[in-house]
This record gives C-alpha cells, sequence and structure tokens, in this order.
C-alpha cells in the first residue's frame, strides 16, 4: 500500500514529535540545559521543561548536576540515560552471525558469535539463533522488563516493513526469512535495516557524523553497497532497496555478475575477490606468500593480505592499491550521484586504510566531476570486519 503523504500532525502527533526531537537532540549534542535545549529547538521553556519532565519520569534522560562553563546560576546538564535500557542487536553475515546486548549507546554488554550461516544451512543457523537469544536473556535475566527491542542488520535485500530477510541470487538466499517468525515468542518490536542503511545510521548516532546531514557509507566486504543519508534521513527508495552501488557496472564487457548485469563494482572491489585474485596469483604466479597458505592448505583471507603489506610484500601492496582505485571509481560515482559532506568507508576493506587512502584519494583528484568546488570528507570506519561494522565509531585516516 502507498504511503498517504497528505496526513496533517494532531496534538498528539507534534507532543510525540517534539519528545523525539529533544531526546536526539541531546543524544547528538548533549549533555545539554533546558535553556540550550529551548534556544536551539526554537520551543517555549515551558514546553522544554513539560517535555524533560516526562523523559525524567519515563528515565530516557538524567540530570548530571550544573554545568561548569557559565558564570552566575548554574543550569543543570541533561543527557540520554544511556544505561538505563538495553536493546538486542543482531548482525547477519555471509560467514555468520552476531547477537549482541548493547546500551542505549554504543557499549556491548554481552555478545556472542556464531559461525553458522543462513546461506551455508539456513535451518540449523536459525535455530542457534534462537538458541543465542536465549543466552543473551539469560544474561540480561535480571534487567528483561529495560529490554526496548531488537534491531536487526543483515547485508541485502531486505524488507524493512516485514522485517524479512529477501530470497535472492546476489546473497544466494534460497528462501525469503520472517524474522519475527521466529522471535515472535519474546513479545519484543523488531526492527530492520541492510548493513550499510544500519552501518551509516549508527555513524549519525554514534560515530562522527553527528552533525553530518548528508554522508554515505560506503561498505565494501565480501559484498559492496551503500548507505545514503540524506537531509538526515537515511534514504531507502520506493521499494526500499536504494544504495546497491555493488551492482552498478563499471564495465560493460565485464564477467557477469550473479545480478544479470556485466562489470558490476562489487566483481572488481569485493573483498573476496581480492582474496580470489591471491589466491591465483599464489597458485599460477608462483607468489610465494600467497602460495604458502595454498600448500599448507591454510584458508587465506583478506586480513592476511593486509598483514601481508604492512610486512612490504609487494604482491599484496599492489593488490591492495588496485582495489583502493577500484573502490575510488565507486567513491566517485557515489558523490557524483549524492553530493554527500561525507563518505565514510566501512566494512571489511578497511581494515586495509593505510594503502588503500592513497589511491582513492588519486582516483577522487583525477576524475570527480565538480572537483574543483567540492570538498567531501573521506573517513574510515573504526572497526573493519562486517560484524562490527554497525557498531563501530568512525575515525580519520
Ligand atoms: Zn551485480
Amino acid at each position: 500500500m502507498p504511503k498517504n503523504t497528505w496526513v496533517g500532525d494532531n496534538l498528539t502527533d507534534v507532543k510525540i514529535k517534539n519528545r523525539s526531537l529533544v531526546l536526539q537532540l541531546l543524544k547528538k549534542r548533549g549533555p545539554l540545559s533546558r535553556i540550550e535545549l529551548a534556544r536551539i529547538t526554537g520551543l517555549t521553556q515551558p514546553t522544554i521543561t513539560n517535555i524533560i519532565n516526562d523523559l525524567l519520569a519515563s528515565n530516557l534522560v538524567r540530570e548530571i548536576g550544573p554545568s561548569e562553563t557559565r558564570t552566575g546560576r548554574k543550569p543543570i546538564l541533561l543527557s540520554v540515560n544511556d544505561q538505563a535500557f538495553y536493546i538486542i542487536a543482531i548482525t547477519f553475515t555471509r560467514q555468520g552471525f552476531s547477537i549482541a546486548l548493547t546500551d542505549l549507546g554504543p557499549n556491548i554488554l554481552f555478545r556472542r558469535d556464531s559461525r553458522y550461516s543462513l546461506l551455508e544451512d539456513t535451518d540449523t543457523a536459525l535455530l542457534e539463533l534462537q538458541k543465542e537469544f536465549i543466552h543473551v536473556l539469560e544474561y540480561a535475566t535480571q534487567s528483561l522488563s529495560l529490554i526496548l527491542g531488537i534491531g536487526v542488520s543483515a547485508p541485502g535485500p531486505v524488507d524493512t516493513e516485514t522485517c524479512t530477510i529477501l530470497a535472492h541470487s546476489t546473497f544466494l538466499l534460497h528462501r525469503s526469512l520472517d524474522l519475527r517468525k521466529y522471535l515472535r515468542e519474546y513479545d519484543l518490536p523488531i526492527f530492520m535495516m541492510s548493513n550499510a542503511d544500519a552501518a551509516c545510521l549508527h555513524e549519525t548516532w554514534c560515530g562522527s557524523a553527528k552533525e553530518v546531514q548528508n554522508m554515505v557509507y560506503f561498505m565494501v566486504g565480501e559484498d559492496v553497497g551503500a548507505g545514503v543519508l540524506i537531509d538526515g534521513k537515511i534514504y531507502q527508495g520506493k521499494h526500499r532497496k536504494a544504495g546497491e552501488v555493488g551492482h552498478t557496472s563499471i564495465n560493460i564487457f565485464g564477467p557477469r555478475c550473479v545480478c544479470g548485469n556485466y562489470g558490476c563494482l562489487e566483481l572488481y572491489c569485493s573483498t573476496q575477490k581480492i582474496v580470489e585474485k591471491a589466491r591465483e596469483i599464489g597458485w599460477f604466479g608462483g607468489e610465494p606468500y600467497f602460495r604458502s597458505f595454498l600448500e599448507r592448505g591454510e584458508q587465506l583471507t583478506f586480513r592476511h593480505i593486509v598483514e601481508g603489506a604492512q610486512k612490504d610484500n609487494e604482491a599484496c601492496v599492489q593488490l591492495l592499491t588496485q582495489l583502493g582505485r577500484y573502490i575510488g571509481v565507486g567513491v566517485v560515482n557515489l558523490i557524483n550521484l549524492y553530493d554527500p559532506e561525507l563518505v565514510v568507508i566501512g566494512g571489511e576493506a578497511s581494515l586495509a586504510r593505510e594503502f588503500i587512502d592513497r589511491p582513492i584519494r588519486q582516483v577522487l583528484e583525477e576524475r570527480l566531476l565538480y572537483r574543483e568546488y567540492i570538498t567531501p570528507q573521506l573517513l574510515y570506519s573504526r572497526w573493519g570486519e562486517g560484524c562490527d561494522a554497525s557498531w563501530g565509531g568512525i575515525t580519520r585516516a
């Protein structure tokens, strides 16, 4: 059903909207005093007093003491009471899933990682998820009433309305999974997003993008996709499938992708492709570092390539330089499309930031349209691997 965009706000809606505004402001810029909240929001002081009284009563906000910066009567500062409530966070990747209990801030209180993959054995992975879910509840047994909900992120495509991970050739999942069905008995609200969207949103809440209204989170791991923030909101598109930059073609004569398109960006810059390339160089080119893994029967990973580059292995440095150039092409496309003020590179590839940063910036200098006029910031996710990406902050290269 299409959403009715002609709906007005009644008084209750306005109250909720203002409450949410104050809460978001405290989350992003807090601690703040009541006077500062009134000044920034333009709401009257009595309105702010009422909202704060409600938020204090529900324990979502707390008073943390007088401001130290002013002379005279010092106003009391308020902040979000991060430790008062909990959220259960579930992140799926191609290799498995993680489940964690977090507070309302970025703190993980309890975490379990599982190597059961939805792609390899869907039923076993779902059974494991239910088991691990119980472990989290056992950990939180004294505080079950304080758990506000479940946040789920998964590699696309997902249906955020129905909390379903959709079957699709790009994710190689053979049947769609309605997560509500598996977690129904706990009677907690469930919210779902793609990994890239969740990571993008996280940066605006807890990372260095708190004041940013337009940004792109470019997630480069085994999958390649983007979370796009436009005017402070995640842009999902009509069918909530926006941001699939990994499946934009950069070579129409390139190899066929599982999506049906040819020469998709993901075929050149996913970390899986870089590892495949290293294996090829090991087998057919005889490069000793890569070959040694193959001969020992040890799985060669992207992390090994980064470690090799850190030890000045030329083949590893070359592979990561090439990766950086391809990521640069993706960043150019994203900036030309969305004109963001900030691009964050996340996912496993960000582990290699010391090797990919220069080639990315070179490609930007050579190929970005309007490069004389626009200077978007480029930052890297502090946490490299997929599972952590949606929980980590970001850092400069
Ligand atoms: Zn594709």
